[in-house]
């Protein structure tokens, strides 16, 4: 099938590379990963998309996670409308932000105080610091593999677009800031033992995606996350968890409720803004009360709290109820069964890994429970698997290293549309 007509994106993308670094705002967005030029969109509505040459997709992107209730959903824009109506920010404090952190509140098991960001590196660097103030400690233990937004400290061995591109940290962080830094492979219990028995006392946060999926999906092995916290307890440090992207989506109360591990710290976003930009960082309330103005551990946001972004949230959480998970569980379950079948009858090997809300298929014939088994799929059959699958009007993240976000408005007919499509695109990689 031939690829759906692009002269407009492509026109699009000439102009704004002359004035936009790589054309784009965020780099997965470039689409270099599948030999692809980014498609520019035009609008959205529940599990689709329109570009501007007129095409449309069912999309499995969803702005990389907020959209859990679909484009443009009716009450998340009635609320966002209410909102700019009455003015879009005054920098001073309204009802409406506390409703959403008791809301938060209510739902997360870590959180018993909130504060407001705008995107989850604000949040993961903002709740950093907060760790090292309180902790009194330097070092921070991440995982290969792992995204925690573009925070200096953090970007070595990251996952997302820096496995896309495969660039192992970048230039313009310092020495200083990575050496504060101790990588641990996901998943192996002895390995981070070991870096615990190693580094234990100066650090100040074991960090985490409690399921990762910026390397794509790669759920914590059994006792994994328990592990995490023990080890976090007894050397002093603080857990944190980074549910920028399972916070909301995989269950009521995230990833914590879902394996029953709680954090000290929770890094939110994605979902918490409802598709305008907002997130948040969450814990303990005598971990929070050492943020300023109530402590010194210094943060601050001219638009935090925004009241679009907070009447967009609360509108989404308001769909989030018990109900909506099991569907949003259900539909993830026949997508992933489904596309496994499409490949093994295909004969393409695959190991298709997900959680509610959240997908990958791996381009392995092994599970993958590590980045360096990520780092091992195919990456070319998944990207002419991709091309095929945008050929035929699925729009799925275009790099092996990210999920496919479902949302609450993908149904019968797109399950229906998706495994068709995948079925020829399976054949094609074949
Ligand atoms: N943490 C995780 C787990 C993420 O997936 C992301 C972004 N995908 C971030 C932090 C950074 O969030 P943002 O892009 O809003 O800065």
């Amino acid at each position: 099938m031939p690829r759906a007509m692009a002269d407009r994106s492509e026109r699009e993308f000439d102009r704004a590379r002359t004035v936009i670094p790589g054309g784009v705002n965020s780099p997965v967005r470039a689409m270099q990963a599948i030999g692809r030029n980014p498609i520019f969109i035009k609008s959205g509505s529940g599990a689709e998309i329109e570009d501007i040459d007129g095409n449309t997709y069912v999309d499995y992107v969803c702005s990389w996670g907020p959209l859990i209730a679909g484009h443009a959903h009716p009450e998340v824009i009635e609320s966002v409308t209410a909102a700019a109506a009455d003015g879009t920010s005054f920098g001073a404090p309204t009802e409406a932000e506390t409703d959403l952190a008791e809301e938060i509140v209510q739902r997360v098991p870590a959180a018993e105080m909130v504060r407001m960001v705008n995107s989850g590196t604000e949040a993961a660097m903002s709740a950093l610091r907060l760790a090292r103030g309180a902790t009194g400690r330097d070092k921070v233990l991440k995982f290969a593999g792992a995204y925690h937004g573009h925070v200096d400290a953090l970007l070595a061995q990251a996952g997302s677009g820096l496995a896309t591109a495969a660039v192992p940290a970048s230039p313009g962080v310092t020495e200083g800031q990575a050496a504060d830094t101790v990588i641990v492979p996901w998943n192996s219990e002895e390995q981070v033992e070991e870096a615990v028995a190693e580094h234990g006392a100066e650090l100040a946060a074991i960090v985490a995606e409690p399921i990762p999926a910026n390397m794509g999906v790669v759920p914590p092995n059994k006792g994994f996350l328990e592990l995490l916290r023990e080890l976090s307890t007894s050397c002093g440090a603080l857990l944190v968890f980074d549910e920028v992207i399972t916070g909301f989506r995989v269950a009521r109360g995230g990833a914590q409720e879902l394996y029953d591990v709680t954090p000290d710290l929770v890094v939110l976003g994605k979902v918490i803004g409802g598709g305008v930009p907002a997130a948040a960082y969450a814990g303990r309330s005598d971990l929070m009360c050492q943020l300023a103005p109530e402590g010194d551990v210094y943060q601050a946001g001219t638009l935090s709290g925004n009241p679009l972004a907070v009447a967009a949230g609360l509108a989404t959480l308001k769909l989030l109820d018990e109900g909506a998970y099991e569907q949003l569980g259900r539909y993830t379950d026949r997508l992933a069964q489904g596309l496994a079948a499409a490949a093994l009858s295909a004969g393409v090997p695959v190991y298709v890994a997900s959680s509610t809300g959240l997908l990958t298929v791996f381009f392995s014939s092994q599970p993958v429970h590590d980045y360096e088994g990520a780092s091992s799929c195919r990456l070319e059959n998944f990207a002419e698997f991709c091309r095929a699958l945008q050929d035929r009007g699925i729009y799925a993240p275009p790099s092996q290293f990210e999920a496919w976000f479902p949302s609450l408005a993908h149904g019968e007919k797109e399950l229906e549309r998706t495994l068709e499509a995948a079925e020829h695109a399976f054949e094609a990689v074949a």
